[in-house]
């Protein structure tokens, strides 16, 4: 019928020659019979039958359910229980064994064509099935991929063994709540991964996507990027499963930032550049604006600072303003935002600050550097103008303002501090 070659394992030789005779009637290739767990292992190992009929109680050392194990987990070939109903307790030895069927004897030849034909299919199946998760883990071992599966009706989220390793815990399959799940979700992230979600189930987004820093077992952070998408719905169109991936992008991350901060900073003096005071300047007058808060901007330029370079070298230069850049960072509070404007112009955006409070902070500044001569270079001085934001004022207003202060010191001769425009 099918060709395939089919091993009999029993030691009981007239059922094993009936046997025989109906597998060869029925078109299968049926191989000499043999009696022992012993000869049935060495038998596969010879000729890699498709199939073993394993009679599970034989005569020897060696029965049929531990014969069967062997060639299950050397061979690889499928295995059909033959038993007697007297064999209850060896019958759940048995099953262990995940057997492809029983057949009791005496045996119908009906039963065993539909048996041995079920058997042989199934083992394909499997078969076929191995190979395609086999392939599908290599992927995402290959691309780093962890895979979850969100059962929401059971509340359940399986993860497989990447994602388990993601989340700091040992190799293998792990199942959480969907409450466990959003506990390892940064506080911060939190509102975002749930709106993102909502998106989805929602079908207001074709897929569910969202990057977030979540704690592992360990409790550090790593950042991870998240994918997924309701693959079954009931037919009201609730969300019944979904499926995704979880990927490990902290370096990423890493870089991103690293890159954020070499894009606002200057590399000189490691102040904030132009381009990033413009842009904090946008939000905090537009937050001024709202609350009525007091916001200032302190700018100074360095006096007779050619000089230095032309007496001492471009490179001294240089260490003189790093050097007074370090030197005004150390007297700044962390909101403070520290720029280096221009060659040797500097601006300090000083939130929740009032003019008189800027003031004290410029006079701080100025005797600070008084009292601090460079090497060789000696004292510097600086000129200061020092505003606070005006309501309505635009941005540009406010920057000309500093500007012309800072303009005006160094017309009356410089090394001072100026916050009101000079009358004419
Ligand atoms: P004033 O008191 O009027 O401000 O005089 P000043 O000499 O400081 O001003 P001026 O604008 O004439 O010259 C500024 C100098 O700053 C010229 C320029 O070469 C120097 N400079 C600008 N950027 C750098 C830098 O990154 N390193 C060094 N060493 N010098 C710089
Ligand atoms: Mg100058
Ligand atoms: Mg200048």
């Amino acid at each position: 019928m099918t060709g395939k070659t089919i091993l009999i394992v029993e030691d009981d030789g007239i059922i094993a020659a009936r046997l025989h005779d109906m597998l060869i009637r029925f078109g299968y290739t049926a191989l000499e019979p043999v009696a022992t767990g012993e000869a049935a292992v060495a038998a596969v190992a010879a000729m890699a039958p498709d199939l073993v009929l394993m009679d599970i109680a034989l005569a020897g050392a060696m029965n049929g359910v531990t014969a069967a194990e062997h060639i299950r987990v050397e061979f690889d070939v499928p295995i059909v229980y033959l038993t007697a109903y007297s064999q209850a307790a060896q019958l759940e030895r048995a099953k262990a064994t995940y057997p492809y069927g029983y057949l009791i004897k005496p045996v119908a030849e009906c039963a065993l064509v539909a048996t041995v034909e079920m058997a042989l299919q199934r083992h394909v199946l499997d078969h076929r099935l191995r190979k395609s998760e086999e392939r599908l883990a290599l992927a995402l071992w290959g691309a780093d991929l962890g895979l979850w599966d969100w059962d929401i009706r059971a509340d359940t989220i399986t993860c497989n063994g990447p994602w388990a390793e993601l989340l700091g815990c040992q190799p293998g399959a792990l199942q959480l709540s969907y409450e466990e799940w959003e506990r390892h979700i940064h506080p911060r992230d939190l509102a975002a991964v749930q709106d993102a979600l909502r998106a989805h189930l929602d079908q207001c987004t074709p897929c569910y996507q969202t990057e977030y820093r979540l704690r592992r077992k360990d409790e550090d952070w790593i950042w991870v990027l998240l994918r997924g998408k309701v693959i079954a719905r009931d037919p009201r169109g609730q969300p019944m499963r979904v499926c995704g991936i979880v990927m490990d992008i902290s370096e990423r991350k890493r870089l991103e930032e690293k890159l954020r901060r070499l894009a606002i900073t200057d590399p000189l003096t490691g102040a904030f550049n132009r381009r990033y005071l413009l842009q904090v300047m946008e939000r905090e007058i537009s937050r001024v604006q709202r609350y009525a808060r007091p916001l200032s901007l302190i700018m100074f330029d360095i006096d007779h600072f050619k000089q230095v370079n032309d007496t001492y070298g471009h490179e001294r230069g240089d260490v003189v303003l790093k050097g007074i850049a370090a030197l005004a960072r150390e007297r700044l509070r962390h909101s403070d935002i520290f720029v280096r404007w221009g060659g040797e112009e500097f601006m300090i955006l000083a939130t929740e600050t009032d003019l008189s409070q800027a003031l004290a902070l410029a006079e701080l500044l100025r005797t600070a550097l008084r009292q601090s001569p460079f090497p060789d270079v000696g004292a510097i001085t600086i000129s200061i103008g020092v505003t606070q934001y005006r309501p309505n004022e635009t941005l540009d207003q406010w920057l000309k303002r500093v500007d012309d202060l800072v303009y005006q010191v160094k017309r009356e001769g410089r090394d001072h501090i100026s916050y009101r425009k000079m009358e004419h």
